[in-house]
C-alpha cells in the first residue's frame, strides 16, 4: 500500500514505512504526502504498536526537492503541504515513531527524523541542515526542535554553517539514539522491538527544555557567520530562528520561522544559490555524448613538471587515492617540487585537517622520476612544464612516445594552443587541457580545454575525473585565456583603468569586496604577481586594434620591480603580515600618470566601479557565448564562482546581468562605449537577447 514513493507495511504490530524515491530521496510533495498519509494509517490501526521509517535506497534523505524549491523561490512563496501541522501530527502521533537512517540525512529530511521520537543510524550517515547553502533556513521546524535536542550551541553551528556531521558526532550530540553496526533493516527492527520490550513510550521533541547555556553564543555565530558567508542574509536568518526557539513558544517559533523563511526565499539569494548549485551539475553534461557508455577509470596518472602546479596536481591525484608518477628534467627541481609537496601535507597535518597515517599514505603515492618511467601505466598525463609553446610541444612528442594506447595527454597550459600540442602526437583525439588553478590542491575549478580534434569520450573521461578530483569541471573552447582569464584580463584592465581616470586602487578594491568578491582585482594583481599579469596581459594587448586604450600603471608598477606581495609591494605595500597597505610612492606615480595621460579626473561612486568592471565580465561572456568557447552561460558562471571568488549568492557574473535585466546592462555598456573606449562595444548577442525579451541564461546555442 501507499503512493508510489512511500509504501506502508504491517510487520508484527509495526508499521514499516518506507520512503523510496531515487536516486536520493530529495522530499518532493509527493513523498511528503505520502508519508503523510502512512503516518495516518498507523495512527488508525490498533494492531499497530509503533512506527519505524526508513528508506532503502542508499540515501535516507537528500532534502527538499531541487525543482520544487527552484520553483517556490521564483514564486516567493512556499506552496504543498504544510509541514508544521505534518510533522506536528508526527510528534503527536501516540506510538513510538524510529527513524532509521542511512546515507545522507539532509534538511528536510532531517527535520522529519526531529519530529520523529527516536533516531538511529548506519555509520556513514551524515546529518545536517544545509539549507543555507540555498540560501534558505530549515522551515519544516529544524530551527526549533534542534536546540531543544541538541542544546543551542550546537544546534546554531549546525543550522548556519549547514556542514553536516557523521554517525559518531550526531551520537556525541545527542542527535541520534544509537548507531547500529550492520545498516540492515531488520537489525533496524529489532532494536525497535527491543526498544518497545522495555516499554518506551513516545517522546516529542518540541516538549524538551532547552539546556543552559551562555547567551554571547548568538553574538559569537553572527559575527562567525558574516566573516564566513559575508553578504548572505540565510545564515543569519538561521540564527535569528534558533534564537527565537530560546524566548518563544514553540509554536510562536515555528510562525517566526516560517516568517524568516519566507523572507530568504524572497531576497533573491536562494534563487542565485539554487542555480548556482544546478549550474554545476549542468556543466558535467556534454552535449552528443550518449550516456556513460564510453566511461573509463583512470587508475593511474602522471605528471610532467614539478613546480607549483604540477606538486599541487599530483597533490590532488594523491588526495583522491591515484597513484600518480611526477616528472621533473632535473633532479634538484624535483627535489625542490617533493619538497614542497611534504611540507603542504604537514601543515595539513599540523593544522588537524589530515592524520599523519592519512599524509603517509599520500604522499606515497606519488613517486617522483627524472624519466618518463612508469608513465606507460597512466590513464592520463598532465603536462604542467613552464609557460613555453616549443617546449611543450616537445614534451608532448616526448609523451606520446612514452604513454601507452589510448592514454590522454592534457596540458596545464593558461594560454597556449592545445591544438599545436595536439599536432605533434598520433593521438589528437586523445589531448585536452586541464587547466587547474593555483594552488591546485585546494582550488575546486578546473576548465576543461577542448580542442579542435578532441573526442568526446576524451572529454568525458576527464569530466568524471575532475569529478572524482572532488573539483569542479567546466569543458571550454581554445582560445586565449580559455573562459577565466580571458574575463579577468577585461575586468582587471577596467579596474586599472578606473585608477587612471580618478578612483584610488584601494576604492575600487574596495567597492568589489563589498560588492561580494572574495578580493578586490589590483590585490588580486599582488597577490598573483604583476610579472604575471604583466606577460598575459601583454599576450592580449597584442590582439587589441592598434589605438586601442592600453592601461598604464601597471606596466610601470612591473616596470619598477613591484610585482605584488612577493617582492613586499605592488598596488600596495605589504607589511611581513602581508597586510596591504597604501604606497605615497603609488599614488604619486598614479598621479604622474594621470597628468602624463591627460584625463579628466572624477570621483566614482561604488556603483559605477562595480559596474565598469563586472559589465566588462558580462560583455565579454556574451561574446564567448556567442562563439562558442562556453557551452551555457552557466558554464561561465561556474567559472567565476569556483575560480575566481564571485559571490555565490550573486549566481555569477551573467546570472546577475540577468537578474538586473539587459536592458538597464545595455544602455549602461553603451554609454562606456561612449564615454571610455571603443573597446566597450555592445557584445551583438547582448542586443539580441534584449530585443526578444530573453535574458543570457536561457540562451542556448
Ligand atoms: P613552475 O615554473 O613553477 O614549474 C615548471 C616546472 O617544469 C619546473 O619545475 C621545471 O623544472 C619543470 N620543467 C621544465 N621543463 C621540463 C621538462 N622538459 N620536463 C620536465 N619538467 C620540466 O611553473 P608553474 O607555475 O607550475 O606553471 C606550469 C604550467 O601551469 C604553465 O603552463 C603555466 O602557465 C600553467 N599554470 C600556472 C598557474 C599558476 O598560477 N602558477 C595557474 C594555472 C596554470
Amino acid at each position: 500500500m501507499g503512493n508510489d514513493v512511500v509504501s506502508f507495511r504491517r510487520d508484527d504490530g509495526i508499521a514499516l514505512i518506507r520512503i523510496d524515491h531515487p536516486p536520493v530521496n530529495a522530499f518532493s510533495h509527493q513523498v511528503w504526502q505520502g508519508i503523510a498519509w502512512a503516518i495516518e494509517q498507523a495512527g488508525g490501526d490498533s494492531s499497530i504498536h509503533a512506527v519505524l521509517v526508513s528508506a532503502p535506497g542508499a540515501h535516507f534523505s537528500a532534502g527538499a526537492d531541487l525543482a520544487e524549491l527552484e520553483r517556490a523561490a521564483a514564486q516567493g512563496e512556499t506552496p504543498g503541504p504544510d509541514l508544521h501541522a505534518l510533522l506536528g501530527r508526527i510528534e503527536d502521533c501516540g506510538k513510538p515513531v524510529v527513524c532509521a537512517i542511512r546515507g545522507a540525512c539532509l534538511g528536510e529530511g532531517l527535520e522529519l527524523a526531529l519530529a520523529a521520537h527516536y533516531r538511529i543510524a548506519a555509520p556513514g550517515a551524515r546529518l545536517g541542515l544545509p539549507q543555507v547553502r540555498l540560501g534558505l533556513i530549515p522551515a519544516a521546524g529544524g530551527t526549533q526542535r534542534l536546540p531543544r535536542l541538541i542544546g543551542v550551541e550546537a544546534a546554531l553551528e549546525l543550522c548556519w554553517r549547514g556542514e553536516p556531521v557523521d554517525a559518531e558526532t550526531a551520537l556525541r550530540l545527542g542527535l541520534i539514539d544509537a548507531v547500529l553496526p550492520g545498516e540492515s533493516a531488520a537489525e533496524a527492527l529489532a532494536w525497535l522491538r527491543g526498544l518497545l520490550a522495555r516499554g518506551a513510550g513516545t517522546r516529542r521533541t518540541r516538549d524538551r527544555v532547552i539546556a543552559p547555556f551562555d547567551p554571547a553564543v548568538f553574538e559569537a555565530a553572527r559575527g562567525a557567520a558574516e566573516r564566513a558567508m559575508r553578504g548572505q542574509a540565510a545564515p543569519l536568518k538561521a540564527i535569528d530562528a534558533v534564537e527565537a526557539a530560546t524566548r518563544l513558544t514553540f509554536e510562536e517559533g515555528l510562525r517566526l520561522e516560517a516568517e524568516l523563511a519566507r523572507a530568504c526565499l524572497a531576497s533573491g539569494q536562494s534563487r542565485a544559490l539554487i542555480y548556482a548549485f544546478r549550474s554545476e551539475r549542468a556543466a558535467r553534461k556534454i552535449p552528443g555524448l550518449a550516456g556513460d557508455a564510453l566511461w573509463r577509470e583512470i587508475r593511474r596518472a602522471a605528471v610532467v613538471g614539478a613546480g607549483t602546479m604540477g606538486g599541487g596536481i599530483a597533490m590532488a591525484f594523491a588526495n583522491a587515492g591515484i597513484p600518480v608518477v611526477i616528472r621533473d628534467a632535473s633532479s634538484e627541481a624535483l627535489e625542490r617540487g617533493m619538497a614542497t609537496i611534504r611540507n603542504n601535507y604537514s601543515i595539513s597535518v599540523r593544522r588537524g585537517r589530515l592524520s599523519s597515517l592519512e599524509a603517509e599514505k599520500r604522499l606515497a603515492l606519488i613517486q617522483p622520476r627524472t624519466d618518463y618511467s612508469g608513465f606507460e601505466e597512466a590513464g592520463i598525463i598532465v603536462e604542467a612544464v613552464f609557460e613555453d609553446l616549443e617546449l611543450k610541444k616537445k614534451v608532448f612528442a616526448e609523451l606520446d612516445e612514452a604513454a601507452r594506447p589510448g592514454a590522454i595527454l592534457a596540458s596545464n597550459t593558461s594560454s597556449l594552443d592545445i591544438d599545436q600540442m595536439a599536432a605533434v602526437t598520433r593521438r589528437p583525439d586523445r589531448v585536452l587541457g586541464l587547466h587547474f588553478f593555483n594552488p591546485a590542491h585546494v582550488m575546486r575549478l578546473v576548465e576543461i580545454v577542448r580542442g579542435a580534434a578532441t573526442a568526446p569520450e576524451t572529454l568525458a573521461v576527464a569530466v568524471a575525473l575532475a569529478r572524482r578530483l572532488g573539483k569542479v569541471a567546466v569543458v571550454v573552447g581554445n582560445c586565449l585565456g580559455f573562459v577565466g582569464n580571458r574575463m579577468f584580463e577585461q575586468y582587471r584592465r577596467e579596474a586599472q583603468l578606473l585608477v587612471e581616470e580618478g578612483a584610488w586602487p584601494r576604492e575600487v578594491d574596495e567597492a568589489l569586496r563589498d560588492f561580494g568578491m572574495a578580493m578586490g582585482p589590483l590585490a588580486t594583481g599582488d597577490l598573483v604577481g604583476l610579472d604575471v599579469a604583466y606577460r598575459i596581459r601583454k599576450l592580449f594587448e597584442a590582439r587589441m586594434p592598434p589605438g586601442a586604450r592600453r592601461p598604464l600603471i601597471e606596466d610601470r608598477l612591473y616596470a619598477m620591480g613591484r610585482l605584488g606581495q612577493k617582492t613586499g609591494a605592488g598596488w600596495y605595500r605589504y607589511s611581513p603580515a602581508r597586510v596591504a597597505e597604501d604606497d605615497p610612492e603609488v599614488e604619486r606615480l598614479i598621479e604622474e600618470i594621470r597628468r602624463e595621460a591627460g584625463l579628466s579626473l572624477r570621483p566614482f561612486t561604488p556603483q559605477e566601479i562595480v559596474e565598469r568592471t563586472v559589465f566588462a565580465l558580462v560583455n565579454e561572456g556574451a561574446r564567448i557565448l556567442e562563439e562558442g568557447i562556453a557551452l551555457r552561460a552557466s558554464d561561465i558562471d561556474v567559472v567565476w564562482l569556483n575560480g575566481f571568488g564571485f559571490p555565490a549568492w550573486r549566481g555569477g557574473p551573467l546570472w546577475y546581468a540577468s537578474s538586473l535585466g539587459l536592458p538597464y546592462v545595455i544602455e549602461r555598456i553603451a554609454e562606456f562605449e561612449r564615454t571610455v573606449g571603443p573597446h566597450w562595444a555592445p557584445a551583438p548577442l547582448l542586443g539580441k537577447l534584449a530585443r526578444q525579451g530573453r535574458t543570457l541564461i536561457d540562451w542556448q546555442r
